[in-house]
């Protein structure tokens, strides 16, 4: 195990993990925890924060997670900035960062599936086969490994954060899960560690996922309920930018299953490529309490 100049401690393996998190408890200290697949950035250090804020020990893991890719080539070309990720964490209050390898998270024998059921059926779960498995399966592991109070996950990715307060809940994991908003940069695009793969102009076209939700947004902040009008106002501005959509669609917030009136908490969620970047965002949406008048 590496004791880095700061206060970061490197964990690499499974056993050096439990003798950090051993000693943190020995000291009397709460476990935060935040998983990640590292190219950390300020949405990353914001869930890092949060952790800090109530935890005298913060994990972060750093895992690219092979299970979890249905595309070969995202893999392949998934960032990886080791160095950068120990530096951006501790900075944000990390003590412990778990970096370990693909044989110490799936070691000989490693054989289970975690599979969510139906709410991982629609949205990613349709167009990235096999991802939520491979996602749930080590959020599980990785849960057990942390032994942590309270694990951070983003509602950037709010079906995976819907999935694994189901796991949580359906396996008994005494982690307790906490989701913490999406961050944006200034002009709206969220956070993700794939943006750093946009060139010039597409970064530009890519602001089209924010734009369309926020426009949603406000749409249904004025009354409107149709989720077939909400989700056009967010196609309109993709198919202005030209963007291939996977989906653009109004979930129900609970079980991720397409509605067709926002009548209840919803999520509106949406997907597309940007060139060779795959990006997903999402905003929260609840009825207005004022029905939209009727057309004249
Ligand atoms: P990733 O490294 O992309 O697997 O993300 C690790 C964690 O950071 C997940 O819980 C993500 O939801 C969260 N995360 C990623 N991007 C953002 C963002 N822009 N705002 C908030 N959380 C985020």
């Amino acid at each position: 195990m590496l004791a880095t100049s700061s206060t970061l401690t490197v964990a690499r393996t499974v056993d050096e993990l439990r003798t950090a998190v051993r000693a943190a408890r020995d000291a009397g200290l709460s476990v935060g925890f935040v998983p990640t697949m590292g190219a950390l950035h300020e949405g990353h250090a914001t869930l890092v924060r949060a952790a800090a804020a109530e935890h005298g020990a913060v994990v972060v893991s750093v895992f690219v997670n092979p299970k979890q890719f249905n595309d070969a080539s995202d893999l392949e070309n998934y960032p990886r900035t080791e160095a950068a990720d120990f530096e951006r964490a501790a900075a944000a209050g990390a003590t412990i960062a778990f970096a370990p390898s693909c044989d110490e998270i799936y070691p000989t024998g490693f054989a289970t599936v975690v599979s969510p059921g139906p709410i991982g059926e629609h949205l990613e779960g349709e167009h990235r086969p096999g991802h939520f498995d491979g996602m749930a399966t080590v959020v599980a592991r990785l849960l057990g490994l942390a032994q942590a109070d309270v694990a951070y996950f983003g509602r950037k990715d709010a079906q995976q954060l819907a999935i694994i307060e189901q796991l949580a809940r359906d396996l008994a994991i005494p982690t307790r899960i906490e989701g913490v908003e999406t961050v944006r940069e200034h002009d709206g695009l969220a956070m993700s560690s794939r943006n750093m793969r946009l060139g010039k102009t597409d970064r530009v076209r890519a602001l089209a996922l924010s734009r369309g939700l926020f426009a949603a947004q406000g749409l249904a902040a004025l009354g409107e309920r149709s989720a077939r009008a909400i989700e056009a106002a967010v196609q309109v501005e993709l198919d202005a930018a030209a963007l291939p959509t996977d989906y653009a669609s109004l979930v129900d917030a609970a079980t991720f299953v397409p509605v067709d009136a926002l009548d209840r908490e919803c999520v509106l969620a949406v997907a597309a490529h940007v060139g060779p970047v795959r990006l997903i965002d999402n905003v929260r949406l609840t009825p207005a309490t004022q029905p939209a008048p009727a057309a004249a």
